[in-house]
């Protein structure tokens, strides 16, 4: 499982099971566990205004700089 916090701020924005190995791009919606992010239309944002991502309708896309994550993989 994977904590994925905000960079600015260091909240925690989602828990989210990760599969396989690879940099992470997106998140799958099935996947988040639990979500403290705020939606504003497509925009998926932490609490300090910081802009984590996009959603795209089928996933969220990341904004690289805009998160920092912890955590271990599933390896498959
Ligand atoms: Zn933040």
């Amino acid at each position: 499982m994977l904590t994925i916090k905000c960079a600015r701020c260091k909240r925690k924005l989602f828990k989210y099971e990760k599969i396989g190995t690879g940099r992470l791009l997106h998140l799958w919606p099935d996947r988040i566990k639990k979500d403290h992010s705020t939606h504003e239309d497509k925009k998926v944002k932490c609490r300090c205004g910081n802009v984590i991502g996009v959603d795209q309708g089928i996933w969220i896309k990341l904004r690289p700089q805009s998160f920092t994550y912890t955590g271990s993989y599933i390896r498959k």
